[in-house]
């Protein structure tokens, strides 16, 4: 295994890459390869013991140019620094791409939320809530669930911030339930999309998405949606799934739904009656199948694997899944990466139909928020596949970031530099 790739590092190589081909100057290009703010904050709660302990948190508010910072709020023992500052970066070039009104921005408490209690757990997303109270809000920065966070911390922090502002303000984070102000289709959005965002590009391709072989690792709220979707509305054939127990293999067939069923039950994959064979991660990330969705956390695959996989198609449901030298060697092998700024943009974009429905106190039906969802998933494959052909760029993620960036630069050069 070559070193683990640094995600902060691997942003600025993706902008990079991508500068080559936007004209850009120096100068723009190093103002948008770093958060514009960094908020390091210690939050200390009462164990139910009565003891104290003290969690390392952040926010990345990265880039405005476009509107308020917008991302997620993800509780791992991994969150530190320079993760929270990619994850944030990579949010303004997914907004961009998928072109709604925001900048990126996310936040992080490094913390393993299985070690504490229901109570210990609601007193820290609150002191978390309190701290970011003074820089987030419905026009300034709008945080979202993340990797494991959900309805039930959205609502918390929903209700710390507007208890302590005296006010109603639903649009200060999405991804809340819905009596709480939250959006039909929401839950399902960033699986939904990768579920879209595959079915393009096998159209796209010349391949035949129905009966394709698909192996998904990681089966948090992304993947186990995605791998659902896509069996349910395109009847692709999912072999295999996994999560951090291992992984589980079936070549007839997992079972989508009954291994999310499975792992809500008993807390992982590992186990599925329906499997026919346990394999590792990496097994499955080297499966020869037609469709590859990694699912999890950053890095998943990094060089040395990526010679190894043997799927034609890679869509990325997690951030950051591939290092920038597993790129490189996948676009040397000629297998097909749609990239997690498109493919996982889902989330994001019900977010922000979650916001505008919050701030006219007017609510759509499923079918309209998922009409609205294909449209802009659709719209935004066709413009990097535009990109990606008229400018004959070597892969899709460079062709998303030449589209997000240019966006970018042009809304921060209309405003112009103050003072
Ligand atoms: N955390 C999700 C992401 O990485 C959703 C962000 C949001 O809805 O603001 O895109």
């Amino acid at each position: 295994m070559s070193e683990e790739a640094n995600p902060f590092e691997s942003l600025q190589e993706q902008i990079r890459d991508a500068a080559a081909y936007v004209d850009a100057d120096e100068g723009e290009l190093r103002r948008l390869s770093r958060p514009e703010r960094l908020l390091e904050t210690n939050l200390t709660i009462e164990r139910d013991d009565g003891s104290l302990d003290t969690f390392k948190a952040y926010r990345s508010q990265f880039n405005g140019d476009r509107g308020p910072y917008k991302g997620g709020i993800r509780y791992h023992p991994g969150v530190d620094r320079d993760e929270v500052k990619a994850l944030s970066g990579w949010m303004v070039y997914k907004t961009a791409v998928v072109d709604i009104p925001y900048g990126g921005g996310k936040g992080g408490i490094a913390v393993d939320p299985r070690t504490l209690s229901m109570a210990e757990l609601e007193r820290l997303t609150r002191s978390f809530a309190e701290e970011l109270r003074p820089i987030v809000g419905e026009d300034m920065d709008i945080p979202a669930p993340d990797v494991n966070t959900g309805q039930r911390e959205m609502n918390w922090i929903k209700d710390t911030y507007e208890t302590l502002e005296n006010t109603t303000a639903p649009g200060v984070i999405t991804g809340k339930a819905i009596d709480s102000g939250g959006s039909e289709g929401r839950v399902e959005a960033t699986g939904r999309s990768v579920m879209l965002t595959a079915r393009e590009a096998f159209d796209y391709l010349g391949k035949s998405i129905e009966d394709a072989t698909v192996a998904v690792q990681g089966y948090g709220n992304a993947g186990s949606v995605a791998a659902r979707l896509l069996e349910s509305e395109l009847g692709t054939n999912v072999v295999a799934v996994s999560d951090s127990s291992g992984a589980v293999y079936n070549e007839a067939g997992i079972d989508a739904a009954g291994a999310r069923g499975f792992k809500d039950e008993t807390d992982a994959v590992s186990g599925y009656e329906n499997a026919e064979e346990e394999l590792t991660n990496e097994d499955l990330l080297t499966l020869d199948v037609d469709l590859l969705i990694p699912a999890a956390l950053e890095n998943a695959i990094d060089d040395d694997l990526a010679g190894d996989v043997q799927a034609d198609v890679v869509v990325e449901a997690a951030n950051g899944p591939l290092t920038p030298d597993a790129d490189d060697v996948l676009t040397e092998r000629g297998v097909h990466v749609f990239p997690d700024i498109l493919a996982n943009a889902g989330g994001v974009t019900v977010s922000y139909f979650e916001w505008v429905q919050n701030r006219q106190r007017f609510y759509w039906a499923e079918e309209k928020v998922n009409e609205e969802l294909e449209r802009h998933i659709v719209d935004a494959f066709d413009g990097l596949v535009a990109a990606y052909e008229e400018r004959d760029l070597p892969n899709f993620r460079t062709a998303a970031y030449v589209v997000g960036l240019e966006r970018v630069l042009k809304a921060y050069r209309e405003g112009g530099t103050w003072p």
